[in-house]
């Protein structure tokens, strides 16, 4: 049996973790990176594209407090803040925060399903392994959970 790639519900986690202070800090702050005529940052709880037809006058990363009203669902916006014809796309950080969380919830319960007799730090098979832990990475099991 092949080994788990065991580091990919660690990305998983490490990747909510992120997105999850995204989205809080995105509700009252916007960071994020102007280019010449497009912007891409984090704001209002959503991943914030911008699309611009003029060549912008502050270009570069930028963070500043804001109190906009907090966006729940994905939005399109057209021509807004004065500005003609700018297309602003909103996706709100819980969608993805929920497909990344599911997915690695998803990941930790493959782990222990997949792998009876089988290390459940390592994913090494223990059937023929005679002491209490693990020959691969050393970690202790009982013999008795495993045949379940
Ligand atoms: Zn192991």
């Amino acid at each position: 049996m092949k080994r788990k790639r065991g580091w990919v519900k660690w990305v998983g986690v490490a990747a909510c973790v992120f997105l999850l202070c995204g989205w809080i800090g995105s509700f009252w702050s916007a960071f994020g990176y102007a280019g010449r005529n497009v912007t891409v940052d984090l704001s209002v709880g959503c991943f914030e594209v911008g699309v611009y037809p003029f060549v912008l006058s502050k270009q570069g990363w930028f963070a500043s407090r804001m109190n906009y009203e907090v966006y729940w669902l994905p939005k399109v916006i057209h021509g807004s803040f004065g500005t003609l014809r700018s297309t602003l796309l909103f996706l709100p950080l819980w969608i993805p925060l929920l497909l990344v969380g599911a997915a690695t919830i998803l990941a930790f319960r493959h782990d222990g399903r997949l792998a009876p007799g089988h290390c459940q730090t390592c994913g090494y098979d223990l059937s023929h392994v005679k002491s209490d832990t693990c020959s691969e990475c050393g970690t202790p099991f009982k013999r008795n959970e495993q045949k379940l």
